[in-house]
């Protein structure tokens, strides 16, 4: 079959752990090596993945040395985390390929993704980004053009910024040709690059986030994929999440994720958007959309485990 994989961002790096290089490669390479084990059961993969802590790491470094170097906008600290967590996957693949005795190459795509101007998002940015500051620190940075800033928790600021719906892959031919090549295409991590398209065809970057799995769905279309396969730190979507009347969801149509979703089961900034990945791909001609864990995920292609959502 032919699958897209999203990674989410705790397959790279942990919430709690430090960051250091070697916590970043140890993450990879085992993820790396369950995704080496998909394409070794004969498999036709590309990937994506999230950016969030990585991008927070950059923004973090930004902010301290920015007495000698200038800050750099959201786009281009978007494309350096492509570039760094390409980086990692790409090697630890090709590693555990040539382990597996598996002969594919890697390949990293630097991706953008049309966003529309219009989108609602611009009016209430609310996707927060970047480290936290204290009142003084947020009253400092108020006036810095194009920020804003919202108090997350008592006393406690962060920048927020729109998080716009992807309408299209720029590079989706070029993914395309690579991938029917036989290549592995990592691609439009973090959500990919946030852009503009005027009517001439000129891009522009903004300053915004991608939901990833979003534009994992829209990967998963431009591929022709069979499967959107949405790996996260659960085996499954639940009902009731968190609560002792816990359901998990084994395979359900888009029509009744649609209406859980509704009822308020999946959360904006966590299962939503996995949810709203699989029901948009299940629709657009998709065989179906799983959302499980790393280790769960052979099994659940073979419908033993995960949520499997389908038209
Ligand atoms: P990723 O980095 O993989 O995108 P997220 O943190 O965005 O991961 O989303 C996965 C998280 O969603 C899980 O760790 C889980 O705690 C949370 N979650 C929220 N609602 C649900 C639900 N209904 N079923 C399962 N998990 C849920
Ligand atoms: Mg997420």
């Amino acid at each position: 079959m032919k699958l897209v994989v999203a990674l989410g961002g705790n397959a790279i790096l942990r919430r709690g752990e430090q960051g250091t290089a070697e916590e970043q490669r140890t993450h990879v390479e085992y993820a790396a090596a369950h995704i080496a084990g998909l394409v070794a059961l004969g498999h036709q993969v590309a990937i994506t993945h999230g950016n969030g802590p990585q991008v927070g790491d950059i923004l973090l470094r930004m902010e301290c040395a920015q007495e000698i170097l200038p800050l750099m906008p959201l786009d281009i600290c978007g494309a350096e985390s492509q570039g760094l967590i390409g980086y990692l996957i790409q090697q630890a693949l090709e590693n555990a390929l040539r382990r597996a005795g598996v002969h594919r190459r890697v390949i990293t795509l630097v991706t953008q993704t049309v966003i529309d101007p219009a989108d609602p998002a611009f009016g209430r940015p609310e996707k927060p980004i970047g480290p936290f500051y204290t009142r003084e620190e947020a009253m400092a940075h108020s006036d810095r053009p194009g920020w804003t800033l919202h108090e997350v928790e008592p006393g406690r600021f962060r920048r927020v910024v729109p998080s716009p719906e992807p309408v299209r892959i720029v590079e989706q031919n070029s993914l395309r040709i690579l991938s029917d090549e036989g290549f592995i295409v990592v691609a439009a991590g973090g959500g990919g690059i946030p852009v503009t398209a005027d009517a001439d065809g000129t891009l522009r970057g903004v300053e915004a986030v991608i939901d990833k799995d979003l534009t994992a769905g829209l990967m998963a279309d431009a591929l022709d994929a069979d499967v959107l396969l949405i790996l996260t730190d659960v085996p499954h979507a639940s009902l009731f999440h968190d609560t002792p009347q816990e359901e998990p969801l084994g395979r359900i149509t888009a029509a009744e994720a649609e209406r859980y979703l509704a009822e308020g089961h999946f959360p904006e900034g966590s299962m939503g958007p996995k949810v709203k990945a699989c029901i948009r791909f299940a629709r657009s001609g998709g065989k179906a959309g799983i959302i499980t864990s790393l280790e769960d995920a052979p099994r659940a292609l073979q419908g033993l485990a995960g949520t499997c959502i389908t038209p």
